[in-house]
């Protein structure tokens, strides 16, 4: 019998979660299909691939990182930590509680060397479009092959679509933008904090993004911060130069107008309103229709698509969990492709089970009921495969501190320390508070 040929769309750590997940299975002894990954970039790691590049690439394709240079983790390291590989063993030490964009990057890659996937994926390489053949049963896909400047196709029986979704970039219109008299940005242009410096800066927007930047733009040194909600303020105990304002309604000059009636003149605006869910590689019949969210539309189990369970989509709900979630999915998702699990044959029946975890997710809108929410769904996928348990209660737990040390205090919740739910040794407290930290490079953050 010919072997199966699975085709991986990007290697972010959704992507190479997939490809340790098939590694793992041939390390013990099982006949794993054949592994293609396509990834568009010519490295792996997807948005923690940092570039100082926006708009299009070296060949031409869209910037996919929307990172910055001194990102650090958002959340406890401590929630995300895979459960196979833990921070102690690739750093040889317990290492700070919220690494910075290139610890973090380092860590993505150690596993992934160690489990010596990269022969399977394919840089510098566009998936352009994917089509399904009913009567075959396979999927053709269309690539770009960057380095040879040349389009080839190949057949697949699977295909796992894991090329995230924080990329596309959603941005409004507000009247006075086009004569605006400054640098009007998206989040995912914003680079470098230190362009800021001595700026009064707008930015729109109320969640992470808008919380980050500002809070980065803060650190190294702007002059004021106004951000501006929509429906609600984001309500932390601001710094006395950032003011919290409600919605924007036009711009004048460098004047902007908001809808109480306040005005504020700024030299920037940093458009932080999130993201689409983007696929211009995928035809209507297997394109992912979905808002962000904890129960995405039409995937059984937040994997299977429920219009064709050939296809997986990998990491496009929203996320409290990443790495460890990227892990549950992509091993439980392995074990459906090699026959471990049976993906029910019924369309109702998935359907049935998409609406159901929608409908558990609409129960509440509370932080912490959404965090459960998704450690549940974490647990409820190792649990029918081989992937290691691990406390994730216990990550739960570092994520409910994480937000009880946001609303103490913004500027220095990523001073705290929290304990590994893999090996139970407790993080040490960063040698520098996060907002003397000035040089966060890799080096300076691994000193004692
Ligand atoms: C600004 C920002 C900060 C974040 N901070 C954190 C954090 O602190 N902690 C955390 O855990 N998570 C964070 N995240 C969440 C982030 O989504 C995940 O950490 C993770 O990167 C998602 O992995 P992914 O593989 O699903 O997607 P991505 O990382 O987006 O990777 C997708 C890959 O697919 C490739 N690709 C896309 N289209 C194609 C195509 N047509 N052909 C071939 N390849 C393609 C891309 O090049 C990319 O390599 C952050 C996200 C953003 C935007």
């Amino acid at each position: 019998m010919t072997k199966k040929r699975v085709a991986i769309i990007g290697a972010g750590p959704s992507g190479l979660a997939q490809l340790r997940a098939f590694q793992s299975a041939a390390k013990n002894g099982e006949d794993i299909p054949d592994i293609v990954c396509f990834e568009k970039q010519g490295e792996w790691g997807g948005l923690w691939n940092y570039t100082w590049r926006t708009g299009l690439d070296e060949n031409g394709e869209p910037v996919h990182c929307s990172m910055y240079r001194y990102l650090w983790s958002n959340g406890p390291k401590e929630g995300l930590e895979f459960a196979d590989y833990s921070f102690e063993e690739h750093f040889g030490k317990q290492i700070a509680s919220y690494p910075p964009r290139a610890v973090l990057m380092d860590y993505i890659e150690g596993r992934v060397k160690k489990a010596n996937v990269r022969d399977w994926i394919r840089f510098n390489t566009a998936v352009r479009w994917v089509e399904y053949d009913d009567t075959t049963q396979k999927f053709t896909v269309t690539v770009h092959d960057h380095d040879k400047d040349s389009t080839y196709k190949q057949e697949f029986d699977h295909v796992i679509c894991a090329s995230g979704h924080f990329s596309t970039p959603n941005v409004p219109f507000y009247e006075g933008f086009d004569t605006f008299n400054g640098r009007v940005l998206h989040a995912h242009d914003f680079r470098d904090a230190r362009e800021f410096t001595d700026k009064d800066i707008l930015i729109l927007g109320a969640s992470y993004s808008a919380e980050d930047i500002g809070s980065q733009c803060w650190k190294y040194g702007c002059k004021s911060v106004t951000s501006s909600y929509r429906t609600a303020p984001m309500g932390f105990k601001w710094p006395e130069n950032w003011e919290e304002k409600p919605a924007l309604v036009r711009v004048d000059g460098n004047t902007a107008y908001f809808s109480d009636g306040s005005t504020k003149n700024v030299d920037a605006i940093i458009l932080c309103t999130g993201y689409k869910h983007y696929f211009n590689f995928l035809p209507d019949d297997l394109r992912l229709r979905t808002a962000n969210r904890l129960a995405a539309a039409d995937l059984y189990k937040g994997v299977v698509y429920v219009h064709n369970p050939r296809m997986f989509y990998l990491g496009m709900q929203d996320q409290w969990f990443t790495f460890n979630m990227f892990d549950a999915q992509a091993w439980w998702v392995r074990d459906a492709i090699m026959g471990k699990i049976e993906i029910p044959t019924d369309k109702q029946v998935l359907l049935a089970d998409v609406a159901e975890r929608e409908a558990r997710e609409e129960e509440s809108d509370d932080v912490k009921y959404a965090i459960k929410y998704q450690g549940d769904y974490v647990k409820e996928l190792i649990e029918e495969t081989d992937y290691p348990t691990f406390d994730v209660d216990g990550a739960c737990q570092a994520f409910y501190e994480w937000k009880g040390h946001k609303a103490d205090n913004i500027m220095t919740f990523r001073n705290n320390s929290y304990k590994s739910v893999i090996t139970g040794t407790m993080a040490p407290v960063h040698h520098t508070p996060w907002k003397d930290a000035l040089d966060d490079t890799l080096e300076v953050y691994l000193q004692n």
